[in-house]
């Protein structure tokens, strides 16, 4: 049965004309778009359906209706570990070397409760796609718990199988006890592409190379991770330039920028995407342009850890792909989505003056930005032939009261709310604000739970 969504005040396509259609209406069947217009020009055939019954329609008057958010960097096991005292007020690397011996005690089931936690934030909060990157595996953890937890939210996913190979006995950060032997991690690597990654049009399940940072593994593992990603054609990820000790430990260990040591290990392409980059020096810049390198920006992760402002202006200007990520939520204890878009409009305003970043801007970085940066081009507008993934928000909330001037700009100026219906792959997954694929109540109950289960093993040792 199709979905045909009608009446909406204002639904923004992100299309290639930008339009933003008032009594907005669109047709998804199944997974797939067929239609998208004025609700006044439905065609014929689209009508006949409603006045049969033979569709699934959801009214959306009162509602604005945007493409699904991208998320593109998380680490969706930190939910355990929000606003842990010892990690409250450090910079990154004491955060890090704070949290390791905690994230050492992750089981499986813990991994699955606070991805299906950390999912449920995000879609509420507007977003439809999430990477997650995860990158520690102890106790028999393994990244298919992320892939079942995503099947069963109903969320499209680039799933990241993240590694560190460089603890603290070889000149790393992280403790020995959460680092992995590099041909183990290479052959999981390629196990999980094998069972997993979908590379056709609408795919839900993409599976992600992605060692954690240059200063958690070796020069080896990230060559030879970039080499098996491009022999299977799946997607590279990780993190760099984040601030300035990260930048230091790249000079005085490779005698490189974190740029020039991308670009060294063959770590550059349109297949690639770096998060944060806060300190991506011009010639970086240059780099990411010329070749379709893209960046994973986090503002509230980035002020949460002072480490500075990324030049997302400079970087968009110079034609680098940008998209969102909330960051995990160790260093982002708030994972709301569109609360991401609005920090990336106002830290850019800091930065570089009011006229820096509008609205409309941050909105197209988190919806046709964070789909180029993961490599596809289904998702991130509502057109005929992409995948139908779209959000409402009821604009009758107290937080848009009197934002009715310009209610697509007010999603990003206003505090943002959750969203009234989320829509990915054509199937409702959020209906009058309640997720449909889980009972949250019983989810969020398990994950307090964990949460205080993994402290007491730390507390044990
Ligand atoms: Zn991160």
């Amino acid at each position: 049965m199709p979905l045909i969504l009608i009446n909406a005040d204002i639904l923004v396509t992100m299309d290639a004309q930008r339009r933003e259609i008032p009594g907005g209406a669109l047709v998804a069947q199944g997974p797939v778009i067929e239609w998208v217009g004025a609700t006044a020009e439905l065609p014929p055939q689209y009508r006949r359906l409603i006045d049969e019954g033979g569709a699934e329609v959801i009214d959306m008057r009162g509602k604005v209706v945007i493409p699904g958010l991208v998320n593109t960097h998380h680490h969706m096991y930190q939910s355990l570990t929000r606003a842990v005292p010892a990690a409250q007020d450090a910079e990154l690397f004491t955060w890090l070397t704070n949290l390791y011996m905690l994230w050492s005690h992750l089981t499986p089931e813990m991994i699955g409760v606070s991805t299906r936690t950390a999912m449920a934030e995000l879609m509420l909060s507007g977003c439809t796609t999430t990477s997650d990157h995860l990158y520690l595996y102890p106790n028999g953890s393994r990244l298919d718990d992320s892939i079942e937890a995503a099947a069963a939210m109903g969320m499209r996913f680039h799933a990241a199988r993240g590694s560190m190979s460089v603890g603290r006995s070889k000149g790393g950060l992280p403790p020995d006890s959460v680092v992995e032997e590099e041909h183990a991690i290479l052959e999981d690597s390629q196990r999980l592409i094998e069972r997993y990654h979908d590379a056709s049009r609408h795919a839900m399940l993409r599976v992600v190379v992605a060692p954690c940072s240059p200063f958690s593994v070796s020069r080896d593992l990230m060559r030879e991770s970039a080499l098996l990603a491009r022999n299977y054609g799946v997607s590279m990820h990780t993190h760099l330039a984040e601030n300035d000790n990260d930048i230091a430990y790249s000079r005085e260990k490779f005698g490189l920028t974190p740029a020039q040591y991308a670009e060294e290990l063959g770590w550059v392409g349109p297949d690639v995407w770096h998060a944060h980059c806060v300190k991506l020096d011009d010639e970086g810049i240059a780099l990411f342009a010329r070749t379709g390198t893209g960046v994973a920006h986090c503002p509230c992760s980035n002020m949460r850890l002072a480490s500075g402002i990324a030049p997302v202006r400079t970087m968009r200007d110079a034609g680098v792909p940008v998209g969102l990520g909330v960051d995990g939520s160790a260093s982002n204890d708030g994972a709301h989505m569109l609360g991401e878009v609005r920090q990336a409009m106002l830290l850019q305003r800091v930065g570089y003056g009011p006229a820096a970043m509008s609205a409309r801007e941050a909105l197209e970085i988190a919806t046709l930005g964070g789909a180029r940066v993961l490599g596809r081009d289904d998702i991130g507008a509502l057109a005929p032939g992409m995948s139908a993934d779209f959000v409402s928000f009821d604009m009758a909330q107290v937080g848009y009261a009197g934002a009715g001037h310009d209610p697509v700009a007010a999603l990003v100026f206003c505090t943002p709310g959750n969203v009234a219906a989320s829509v990915i792959n054509g199937k409702v997954v959020v209906r009058d604000g309640e997720l449909q694929t889980v009972e949250l109540p019983r989810v969020l109950a398990q994950h307090r739970g964990l949460a205080r289960e993994l402290f007491e093993r730390a507390r044990l040792g």
